[in-house]
């Protein structure tokens, strides 16, 4: 065996006594990059739902779903259905876990409706007037 394989195969057994399935408490889909009011607006109603987040990632835009997979285990963090995990987690490199390299570069991060109508006030100050009003307290969203 390789020193490489040999270091390779110690650091993923340090990863795993560390893991508590972190990968496996949330899911993000790719979406359409927002151009109008509209679109913006869409955004807005995605981030009224609890658990669900927003963000932009080196432009790209991300719906972010916090919910945990069924199939972790709480007992030791370990898939319950590994041998039939999907592909996605088969492709998951432990070595870029949350865990581990949890560094975001987030261009945004939206965490609720509230702060998407801020951003949406900055963006379409006449319409977001028209639509939302005056602005009043914003403390509760930030
Ligand atoms: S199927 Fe297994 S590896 Fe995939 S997200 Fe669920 S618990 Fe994690």
């Amino acid at each position: 065996m390789s020193r490489q394989t040999k270091n390779t195969k110690k650091s993923t057994a340090a990863l795993r006594k560390k893991c508590k399935g972190l990968c496996c408490r949330y899911f993000a889909l790719p979406i359409e990059p927002p151009h109008d009011w509209d679109d913006y607006d869409d955004i807005r109603w995605y981030l009224a739902h609890e658990n669900v987040t927003v963000f932009v990632e080196d432009g790209d835009w991300y719906l972010n779903v916090k919910n945990k997979c069924r199939y972790l285990s709480e007992k030791d963090y370990s898939c319950q259905i590994y041998d039939k995990r999907p592909n996605i987690c088969r492709q998951y490199n432990p070595g870029n876990c949350d865990f581990t390299n949890g560094k975001y570069d987030y261009n945004l991060y939206f965490d609720n409706d509230l702060q998407m109508e801020i951003y949406m006030r900055i963006k379409f100050p006449q319409k977001a007037v028209k639509k939302f009003g005056k602005l009043k307290n914003t403390a509760k969203c930030l």
